[in-house]
């Protein structure tokens, strides 16, 4: 399965133009059979100037890029924990996601209404956090009493979760969820967060990745030729949905690796510190399971021997076992039983 990240944050701040703007990047859903198709689910593709060369040094007639999942979720207000809006529903869609992208108001526009009056980030991040921390605290309130319920029956185990609940508890009422607590829960506060700052320029916001995201939105619109002159004159230099993209794979610490053939060469993503048979699972459960061995060429090497047979004439092409971690931009020939 790929890789998903939420979008929320208040109305009006610019959510579904983000969306939009990732989507112009989506990929091919018939190229991603895995994915199913959903109009609040983007699936956008990962640009990495690697694979094109990959492709021209294997010869593989077409490259398909690594993908993530974008889920725009809307309906997040204040009390939406009570109800509110859209109420729990969002809740649902959240508690999927592998991490969240937290989108605040930054840009001054009288034409645009901001649902509490004014443009103030600090205190929308605290209102949208204050939500996500009720919202949990219900559900690990729900999960106590369950657990007492049963705890009447004495078992030790029980009584160690009811107690390391009630920790964890604690530190959401005090404002500060415990980030390192390990829960089956799937938590809203313990997912990673990326706070993204929707600015009117070039602004700084310590801790915001900073976007203009209408601007970007309007920049896409652009011939390719029409859009790099604009970046270069504005100093936007890497769109904003590549500067997104690369964000997320750090805060979610992915890599990137390769394989290819004559008929394809594709980018595949995984969490780092992967080992290779279980990398090799995501491009088909059978090289997983029959998994004998993997030849292995980083993408620098590759590049400078500038073809395969090279690559293992000048023996920098090594056959890796089952302990072999992939490293980013590795190029992964995998060798199994069928
Ligand atoms: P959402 O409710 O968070 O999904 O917000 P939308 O993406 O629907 O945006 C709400 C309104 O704000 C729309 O009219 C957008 O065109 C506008 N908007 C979004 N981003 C910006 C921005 O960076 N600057 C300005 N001036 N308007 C924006």
């Amino acid at each position: 399965m790929g890789f998903s990240l939420g979008i929320i944050g208040l109305p009006n701040v610019g959510k579904s133009t983000l969306f939009n703007l990732l989507s112009k990047a989506k990929a091919e859903v018939s190229n991603y059979p895995f994915c199913t198709i959903d109009p609040n689910v983007g699936v956008v593709e990962v640009p990495d100037e690697r694979l094109k060369k990959i492709q021209e040094i294997m010869k593989s007639k077409k490259a398909l890029p690594t993908v993530i999942e974008f889920y725009d979720i809307a309906g997040l207000v204040k009390n939406a924990h009570k109800g509110e809006g859209l109420g729990n529903q969002f809740l649902s869609h959240i508690r999927k996601v592998d991490a969240i992208v937290h989108v605040v108001r930054c840009f001054k526009d009288p034409n645009i209404v901001h649902v509490d009056g004014s443009v103030d980030p600090k205190r929308d991040v605290e209102i949208i956090n204050t939500e996500l921390i009720l919202a949990d605290l219900a559900v690990v309130e729900k999960r106590i009493a369950n657990l007492k319920l049963k705890a009447k029956s004495g078992d030790k185990k029980i009584l160690v979760e009811i107690e390391t609940l009630e920790q964890f508890k604690k530190t959401l009422q005090e404002g500060k969820p415990d980030k390192n607590f390990q829960s089956e829960l799937d938590l809203l506060t313990l997912k990673p967060v990326l706070y993204v700052a929707n600015v009117d320029e070039k602004e700084e916001f310590e801790g915001f990745l900073p976007i203009s995201i209408k601007l970007e939105i309007e920049i896409a619109e652009l011939s390719p030729e029409d859009a790099e002159a604009f970046r270069q004159e504005s100093g936007i230099k890497e769109p904003g949905a590549a500067r997104l993209i690369n964000a997320s794979y750090q805060l979610l610490d992915l890599i990137t690796f390769f394989t290819a053939n004559d008929k394809e060469c594709r980018a595949w993503t995984v969490k780092s510190g992967t080992k290779v048979p279980q990398a090799a699972g995501k491009v088909h459960s059978d090289m997983e399971k029959g998994f004998i061995a993997a030849d292995v060429v980083s993408y620098a090497d590759l590049v400078k021997c500038s073809a395969y047979a090279k690559a293992r004439e000048a023996g920098v092409l090594r056959t890796e076992g089952k302990q072999y971690v992939v490293a980013d931009g590795d190029l992964v020939l995998v060798k199994f039983n069928r």
